[in-house]
């Protein structure tokens, strides 16, 4: 095992080099309109949050992700539920 492989955070699968994956991203981004008045988004940061092998990747739908959105604390809200 290198240094290039990765390795899933849900099952610890190490992903060979080559290997699709998902990446969960957390972008900061805004919209811009091109010349061509087209909707336009910047990626001003990205960091990659979570590395899931495909299997678990696959797995992550919408219903894992409202509770993923559920355990964002909003500022000035911590604490409730
Ligand atoms: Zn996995």
């Amino acid at each position: 095992m290198g240094n290039n492989t990765r390795t899933c955070e849900k099952c610890l699968t190490v992903i060979p080099v080559g290997i699709n994956y998902f990446s969960i991203v957390k972008n900061l981004e805004h919209t811009l309109n091109s010349n061509n008045d087209e909707l336009e988004i910047e990626v001003v940061d990205s960091i990659e949050v979570i590395v899931l092998c495909q299997n678990c990747g696959s797995n992550f739908n919408e219903y894992n992700i409202s509770a993923i959105i559920n355990a964002i604390p909003a500022r000035g809200m911590e604490g409730r539920n």
